[in-house]
C-alpha cells in the first residue's frame, strides 16, 4: 500500500485529493491520520466507525515506533503520572546510579531542557492528583471502547485480565503507595495493599523473592495485551473496510493557508484531506513547531526484552508485575514474558545498549529466576510521547488551524488510553473541531 501506483502521489508534488471511491455519506469528512502507533490505528478506527473516509500516513509501518514491544499493561486503574512529589527525594539516586533506570544525557536542545524544567515543576502533589483525577476517567472510555472492539471483533493479541500487582522495597514507599491507593478508591477505582504472603497467593511465581519486597498493592481489574499485534489487527480491519495506508511515507510539513490546513507535505508528494489529526507519539512536536503551536511532548526513551515463558507451574508469572524499586514492569502475553522499564532524556537516539539489556534480564532473574530461557530475549527500545505533566495533548490547540487536531503525549500510558483518546479526538473533530476537555487544557496550563 501507500505507493505510486495507487494514484495518490505525484512525484513533482502535485496535490491529489483523495476520493472516493468509497461510496461514504456526503457529510463524512476525508480525514488524514498522521502515524500508525496504537493511538493512530485507534483513532482512524473511531473516526471510521464515526463515519468518515480515513487515511493513514506512517514514515515507517505499523507499530514502528513506541507501540512495538512496550510493556503491554493496559493500566486502566494504576495512572499515577511519573511527575510525581517522591521523585525529588529519588532524583539524585536515580541520576548518579550508574543501572539506574531514569537517565538524563544532557543535549544542545532548548527543548529538552525546558521540557525537563517544567517536568520538575510538575512533581507537585496539587499536579499530580488532578492528573491522577484527569487520568481516571479517560482510562475507563477507553476500557470500553477497547472491550467493544474486542467483543466485535476476533482480534489475536494475547489479551489476558489477570490483574496487576505492583511491588513495593520499603515501608516509606509502600505507605506512599497506599495514600495514593486511598486517592484513586475515592475515584473509583478498586485496589488493595496487600504483605508479600498475600501477593504470592496471587502470583505464585514471585515465592522465591518474597523476601525482598515490603508490600504490593493489588488491582484486580488490570489487564494486558501485545500492543504490536492490536496494531496490525486493526490494521487489517481497517484495510479491510477501506482506509488507505501510506507507509514509508514521512510528512515533513503541514500547509496552512489562512485558517486551515489544506495538506501534509510528503516527499512522495502533498495529501489533501478535509481534517488532519497529528497522532505521531515522539515525532509530534517537529511537526506542530513551524505552526508556532506548543505541543509539550518529548521523547523519553525506554527498554523492553521478550522470552518465551517457562509453562512450569508458578515459573513465569501469569499476573502483571511492577516491581516499583526497578521501576521494571512484567506482562504475560501469550506465551512469551515482556519486560519493560528505564526513562531516558536522551533525544531521538533510538540505540539498544547491550547493559540496559542485561539490566532487564538481571531484574527478571531476580524476581522470576525460572522464567524463561534468558540466553534467548529478543530486545527493543522506543520513544514515549511524553508531557511533563503525564497528560495527553487532545484535540485542537489553543491558535491552530480549525481542521488540526493532536492526539499525542500519552507518555507511558499510550496502550491504555489509546481507545479513549481516539474517542475524545473524533468527538471534538466531529463537533466542529472544539477543543477537547482534559489533556489538553491541563497539559498547556
Ligand atoms: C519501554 C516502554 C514500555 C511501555 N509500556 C507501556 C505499557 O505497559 N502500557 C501502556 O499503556 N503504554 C506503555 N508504553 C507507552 C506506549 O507504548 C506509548 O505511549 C504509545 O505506544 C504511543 O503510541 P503513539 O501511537 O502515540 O506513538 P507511536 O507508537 O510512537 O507511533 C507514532 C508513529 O508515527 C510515525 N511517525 C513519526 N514521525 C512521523 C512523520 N514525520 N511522518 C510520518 N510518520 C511519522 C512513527 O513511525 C510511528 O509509527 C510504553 C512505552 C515504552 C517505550
Amino acid at each position: 500500500m501507500g505507493d505510486a501506483a495507487n494514484g495518490i502521489f505525484h512525484p513533482a508534488m502535485r496535490c491529489l485529493q483523495f476520493d472516493s471511491m468509497n461510496h461514504h455519506p456526503v457529510s463524512s469528512l476525508q480525514v488524514c491520520v498522521l502515524g500508525a502507533g496504537i493511538v493512530g490505528l485507534a483513532t482512524a478506527w473511531q473516526l471510521l466507525q464515526d463515519g468518515h473516509r480515513v487515511t493513514v500516513v506512517d514514515s515507517a509501518q505499523t507499530g514502528a515506533g513506541a507501540s512495538g514491544a512496550n510493556g503491554a499493561q493496559l493500566s486502566y486503574s494504576y495512572v499515577q503520572p511519573l511527575a510525581d512529589p517522591s521523585l525529588w527525594l529519588q532524583l539524585p539516586k536515580l541520576l548518579l546510579a550508574p543501572d539506574s533506570p531514569l537517565k538524563f544525557r544532557p543535549q544542545f536542545d532548548p527543548h529538552q531542557w525546558a521540557w525537563g524544567l517544567r517536568f520538575l515543576a510538575a512533581c507537585r502533589s496539587s499536579v499530580s492528583r488532578r492528573t491522577t483525577a484527569s487520568l481516571l476517567t479517560l482510562p475507563a472510555e477507553s476500557r470500553a471502547g477497547f472491550e467493544q472492539l474486542m467483543a466485535q471483533e476476533a482480534l489475536d493479541c494475547d489479551f489476558s485480565a489477570t490483574g496487576k500487582l505492583v511491588l513495593y522495597p520499603d515501608a516509606l514507599a509502600f505507605a506512599a503507595a497506599r495514600r495514593q491507593m486511598e486517592l484513586q478508591r475515592n475515584l473509583g477505582a478498586v485496589q488493595h495493599a496487600l504483605s508479600p504472603a498475600e501477593a504470592v497467593t496471587i502470583e505464585p511465581a514471585l515465592a522465591l523473592h518474597a523476601a525482598h519486597f515490603t508490600g504490593a498493592i493489588h488491582t484486580p481489574s488490570e489487564c494486558a495485551a501485545d500492543c504490536f499485534k492490536v496494531c496490525r489487527a486493526l490494521q487489517q480491519l481497517l484495510e479491510a473496510r477501506g482506509v488507505r495506508f501510506l507507509f514509508q511515507t514521512e510528512v515533513t510539513r503541514l500547509l496552512r493557508q489562512k485558517k486551515s490546513i489544506v495538506a501534509a507535505q510528503t516527499r512522495q508528494g502533498l495529501i489533501e484531506a478535509d481534517a488532519f489529526v497529528v497522532a505521531l507519539g515522539a515525532g509530534s512536536r517537529r511537526l506542530a513547531s513551524p505552526l508556532g503551536l506548543d505541543v509539550p511532548v518529548y521523547p523519553l526513551k525506554g527498554y523492553s526484552i521478550t522470552v518465551q515463558a517457562s509453562q512450569a507451574e508458578g515459573a513465569a508469572p501469569r499476573v502483571n508485575v511492577t516491581d516499583a524499586a526497578r521501576k521494571v514492569v512484567f506482562a504475560r502475553i501469550g506465551d512469551r514474558l515482556r519486560v519493560a522499564g528505564m526513562a531516558e532524556l536522551v533525544g531521538h537516539d533510538r540505540a539498544i545498549p547491550a547493559q540496559r539489556i542485561e539490566s532487564l534480564v538481571t531484574s527478571t532473574r531476580e524476581l522470576f529466576p525460572q522464567a524463561g530461557d534468558f540466553d534467548d530475549v529478543q530486545p527493543w527500545a522506543g520513544l514515549r510521547p511524553a508531557t511533563p505533566t503525564g497528560l495527553p495533548v487532545l484535540g485542537r490547540l489553543r491558535g491552530s488551524p480549525d481542521n488540526l487536531l493532536f492526539n499525542t503525549g500519552h507518555g507511558a500510558l499510550g496502550f491504555t488510553l489509546a481507545f479513549g483518546s481516539a474517542q475524545r479526538v473524533a468527538r471534538a473533530l466531529n463537533e466542529g473541531f472544539r477543543p477537547a476537555a482534559a489533556g489538553h487544557a491541563a497539559c498547556t496550563a
